[in-house]
């Protein structure tokens, strides 16, 4: 008998005993990376501590001062954020082009990764860029409840916390969804939550002449730029972006000074719907 043949019989005879033993061929268990996350001991610190945190009742005004849309437009200004390091692989170098031009950006670290790489977000928040809060898992928090999103940004805050001494004042939730909880939960523990003016789809390989002729298509005054800690042609178009900002008379600024600029809280995703590329 040939190996094939006898491997199509040991297969069939496997089958045969699952049968009559009534189990179902094993299969390959599909990872849930959020769910094991909730084992790391930050989290399961965040958890307890979430139990103390009582949600407050907010007003719709008291609640817009925490949420950053974009801001005012009477200045020619305009804040880069990073989103989703650090990274082994980019988070030097797009310090490194920030050094070299002279700007002052936002990192929205993801807790677990922080916590792989507090030496970046150290680096990054030494440079004197400010280190915002993506949470610890990246999991979407609008399909969880209260006490998750709570844990999700309080995880996130103890690594964050840990590098710089103090708790971030600023959020994004991953992949900016989110909804009135989510925006009551950050504001909770004190921190703004910021959206963008500017998507210009760095995650999706378009390139890096692509990536910055969206970027410098959308930009306006009081504008947030949303780019990632992570994709190739980010790094290949972040020189070229700032210089082309800079010639057009925009100063890159940290959120504190959008925010004071006279912020407009409107729903930037439905403003993007409406702007074309
Ligand atoms: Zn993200």
């Amino acid at each position: 008998m040939d190996l094939a043949r006898l491997s199509i019989w040991i297969s069939l005879a496997w089958c045969i005993t699952l049968v009559a033993c009534g189990r179902a061929p094993a299969r390959p268990v599909k990872r849930n990376p959020a769910k094991m996350r909730t084992a790391d001991p930050t989290w399961k610190q965040a958890a307890s501590e979430a139990r103390t945190i009582s949600p407050r009742k907010w007003t719709q005004d008291q609640l817009s001062e925490f949420v950053l849309h974009e801001g005012g437009e009477d200045q020619k200004i305009v804040a880069l954020t990073f989103d989703d390091g650090p990274h082994a692989s980019s988070t030097q170098a797009i310090l490194a082009i920030l050094r070299q031009e002279n700007v002052r950006a936002t990192f929205f670290v993801v807790g677990f990764m922080a916590k792989k790489r507090p030496d970046l977000v150290r680096a990054a928040f030494r440079e004197g860029h400010e280190i915002g809060n993506h949470s610890f898992s990246h999991a979407s928090l609008t399909k969880v409840p209260y006490s998750k999103i709570v844990t999700d940004y309080l995880a996130a805050s103890d690594v964050i916390r840990a590098v710089t001494g103090s708790n971030p004042r600023y959020c994004r939730p991953p992949g900016g969804d989110s909804s009135t909880v989510v925006l009551e939960a950050a504001a909770d523990l004190g921190m703004t939550s910021v959206f963008w003016t500017s998507n210009p789809g760095d995650t999706n390989r378009l390139g890096d002449h692509e990536v910055f002729r969206r970027s410098v298509n959308r930009l306006a005054p009081g504008g947030i730029i949303l780019l990632h800690d992570g994709p190739k042609d980010t790094l290949r178009a972040l020189v070229r972006l700032i210089r082309t900002a800079k010639m057009a008379g925009y100063r890159f600024v940290s959120l504190d000074e959008i925010k004071n600029s006279g912020a407009i809280a409107k729903s930037a995703k439905k403003r993007e719907a409406t702007m074309s590329w």
